[in-house]
């Protein structure tokens, strides 16, 4: 089957360019002049052709004290689809005395209905005499990412000689650490002051997770990351202040990677006031900051000291909120947003001129790919897996839970307009969206890593 995809412009992280491009079955298999048979041919005029998003951030069928978060991994990948993501890594969470290999085949059992390809961050909750030996099982198994948790101390969270050995044993057998950093007792402690006081609703979330709670955590991660050579990805970074600490490592030659997610773009802290029923939505964490701090990201994504732009999706319904109506403490932190990066990027980065289109392509694809050893995606080259994204400029939208294909009644994005939205996305050379209606179901596959 040769499908031929003719008269858009093709972008990638390092051009633009007016060319054909040709699929063979599942991949790429020229871009410019041929004079193959085509079984299919695309129209693109007046489109971009680009690879298919990578979400490296997303939490499907989450346990948690109020349920699962509410995207699985079918209707998650089919949200992601929608918006033209097409490769997900998600995340593998032990129970306490659980083996990290363990859990990661139970992920993979979970993940099995994902209509793309996946591949997780397998997370160390504890430091047993095992560990070690469970993180070298994982990388023989194709996992090459280990995130950990400075925050949430009481569930996944790690004390700091934990997070040493972690950190010392991933860099010694060559993989990389993901860290969600924010300092764990700071805020347990001032969520427990403010719980004392009376102060209840959502509106004590970001006040109990200060921008100096993040920063503090960066700084202190990066120290223990550079003491033991462990290559660093710090997700969802929300303010200025870490962003300083990172960029100051990256200039010191420190292999210090960053992802922020549309919500520190694009939303801030105004939101959570009111009633419950309207603030605890943005319950997610870090929570959202001042319009400075999305500032300092935007020029931090411009600069490319912020390589990807992740969703952190972790969707909960309403009812799943209202578990901590009455204690801001007990809201499950999530959000959903896997099917509105890509848009919100464009039209809030690229036609705002904060960043360029191939900036674009490459923290949401290019630069996921490479910096997870993705090698087979996020870029268009010949031989590699034809994941690709028509994207449509002139349309706009209005992003609404009527609309939303996410599976929550929720979303923090309500009422935003965006520009331009996805024509026709490829998984695996099969077209899967064409104008907004899913026409395949794809099976995804695990991607193995080394
Ligand atoms: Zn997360």
């Amino acid at each position: 089957m040769i499908t031929r995809i003719t008269g858009g412009k093709i972008v990638t992280a390092s051009s633009e360019i007016y060319a054909d491009l040709w699929i063979k079955d599942e991949q790429i298999l020229k871009i410019g002049e041929a004079d193959f048979i085509a079984d299919m041919v695309i129209d693109a005029t007046g489109k971009y052709i680009m690879p298919g998003g990578i979400d490296p951030h997303v939490h499907m069928h989450l346990p948690t004290p109020a349920g699962f978060s509410s995207d699985d991994f079918r209707s998650g990948s089919i949200a992601g689809l929608h918006g033209g993501t097409t490769t997900l890594i998600d995340f593998v969470t032990p129970e306490h005395g659980q083996s990290l290999i363990d859990a990661l085949d139970k992920r993979k059992n979970e993940a099995v209905n994902s209509l793309v390809d996946y591949t997780f961050h397998v997370s160390p909750i504890e430091w047993t005499e095992n560990t070690a030996s469970e993180i070298e099982a994982c990388m023989k198994a194709g996992i090459t990412s280990f995130k950990v948790y400075m925050a949430y101390k009481k569930a996944v969270g790690l004390e700091d000689d934990a997070l040493y050995n972690v950190l010392k044993t991933v860099g010694e057998l060559g993989g990389m650490v993901t860290v969600h950093a924010e300092m764990g007792d700071e805020i347990d402690l001032l969520r427990d002051e403010f719980a004392a006081k009376g102060i209840l609703s959502p509106t004590a979330h970001p006040q109990t997770r200060p921008n100096y709670t993040e920063g503090d955590a960066v700084k202190k991660v990066i120290e223990m990351a550079a003491e033991n050579n462990c290559p660093l990805y710090i997700v969802h970074v929300s303010t200025a202040e870490a962003m300083s600490h990172i960029q100051l490592a990256q200039k010191n030659g420190q292999k210090v990677w960053a992802e922020t997610c549309p919500h520190y773009l694009v939303l801030d802290d105004s939101v959570y006031e009111g009633e419950f029923a309207d603030t605890a939505k943005y319950v997610l964490s870090p929570p959202l900051r001042k319009h400075k701090d999305s500032e300092a990201l935007w020029q931090s994504l411009k600069s490319e000291s912020v390589q990807t732009v992740g969703t952190d999706h972790c969707p909960f319904t309403l009812e799943q909120k209202r578990a901590g109506e009455h204690d801001f403490r007990k809201i499950p932190n999530g959000a959903g947003g896997v099917e509105h990066r890509i848009a919100l990027l464009y039209t809030y980065g690229v036609l705002e001129g904060k960043i360029t289109l191939s900036q674009m392509v490459n923290m949401m694809a290019t630069a996921p790919a490479k910096i997870f050893g993705l090698d087979k995606k996020g870029d268009l080259r010949e031989g590699l897996d034809a994941d690709i994204l028509i994207w449509d400029p002139n349309t706009e939208q209005e992003i609404s839970v009527a609309t939303h294909h996410q599976n929550t009644d929720l979303n923090i994005y309500e009422g935003i307009n965006t520009k331009g939205a996805t024509a026709h996305v490829f998984v695996k050379g099969q077209e899967v969206i064409r104008y907004g209606e899913l026409i395949e179901k794809p099976k995804g596959e695990f991607i193995e890593r080394y």
